[in-house]
């Protein structure tokens, strides 16, 4: 059985190439690049709680990584750097070392070196920190979104909240809908390209984890905006237009979770430009709503006016 020094040794010490000081000491050392301001971000994975413990490891490192790029993204910054904190029930190494292939393999294509962190034994569960770099006046905040602004979303939603109620028997998915589903819930891909594209142009952001409604509901309340979207034009990847019940693939695309897409404001006078950021960023951007002058809060409306938001808007911990 490997010591925790040895655990931390063999699959999560590499050299630090940007840190000052990086895994070895009791803290890392960084110095942000110059004009830069430090953006920071930590989220929770519990088994049982956030994933099934028999979740593939390598997806699993993957995925722990990603929705904390995700919320980098969110803000426009560039991810440098990251610190893991792991609780494992025992030295399976052969998971260790598959879990650690999923987050480095991540880590390496966003530059994201890992320069801390710490390793206990306990019940399965990871929390990563990780640490980017964003212009101070580029940052993109959830309190500046202003009437006027085009609300946007990259990629679509639903896919992940489909695949988890095909897992909880809901719903039977088969062939390409089924894979497409798993995969955005098991590897989502944040929009780190994206984010950095939509500096200056982009006014508002927030990624899409617990719920388009509810996320945007964040940006709303945040900016003191009411935000109107529109129904027909929510971009619909195939296995929601084409899941065989209506009821659920609607809930899906505006409550789902673990998107991990960003949405956005903007005034339309960056239309182009920001169409042009998706296709530099190869990712699809949809104009999908408007923010107005009003009560702070999200509507869907369709195209005869009606209101077709749905009760149900987002994932709450302690609903
Ligand atoms: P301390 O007792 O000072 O907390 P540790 O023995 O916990 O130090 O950790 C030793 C070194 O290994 C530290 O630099 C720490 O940041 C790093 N480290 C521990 N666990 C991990 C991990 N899972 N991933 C990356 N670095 C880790
Ligand atoms: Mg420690």
């Amino acid at each position: 059985m490997a010591s925790e020094f040895e655990i931390i040794r063999r699959y999560f010490t590499r050299p630090a190439h940007t840190a000052v000081l990086g895994v070895g000491d009791d803290s890392a050392l960084l110095v942000p690049r110059k004009g830069m301001t430090l953006a920071m971000s930590t989220d929770m994975l519990l088994a049982g709680r956030h994933f099934f413990p028999s979740a593939d490891p390598v997806k699993l490192g993957h995925k722990a990584l990603a929705v904390n790029l995700s919320d980098l993204a969110a803000m426009a910054a560039e991810p440098r750097w990251a610190l893991l904190a792991i609780a494992l029930p025992r030295a399976n190494e052969r998971w260790i070392a598959r879990f650690a292939r999923g987050f480095f393999r991540l880590a390496r294509r966003f530059g994201t070196e890992l320069i801390g962190g710490d390793t206990t034994r306990g019940p399965l569960g990871i929390s990563i920190t990780v640490i980017g770099e964003v212009p101070r006046a580029l940052a993109l905040r959830r309190d500046a979104a202003r009437a006027g602004d085009d609300v946007w979303l990259s990629g679509a939603t639903g896919e992940a909240a489909l695949a988890l109620a095909h897992l909880n028997g809901r719903v039977k998915l088969t062939g390409r809908a089924r894979e497409a589903c798993l995969a955005r819930l098991h590897t989502p891909e944040p929009r780190v390209k994206l984010a950095i594209a939509l500096r200056g142009l982009a006014r508002s952001a927030i990624d899409v984890s617990d719920g388009l409604l509810a996320d945007l509901g964040h940006i709303a309340r945040a900016s003191g905006v009411a935000v109107e979207l529109r129904w027909e034009d929510l971009p619909r990847a195939r296995a929601i237009a084409e899941c065989s019940d209506a009821a659920l693939a609607k809930e899906c695309l505006v409550a789902g979770g673990d998107d991990y897409e960003l949405v956005f404001t903007a005034p339309p006078s960056k239309r182009a430009r920001i169409l042009a950021a998706g296709k530099k960023a190869g990712v699809r951007v949809s104009a999908i709503g408007a923010v107005a002058a009003g009560k702070p809060g999200v509507r869907v409306r369709d195209a005869r006016g009606r209101d077709v938001s749905t009760p149900r808007s987002g994932f709450d911990h302690f609903a």
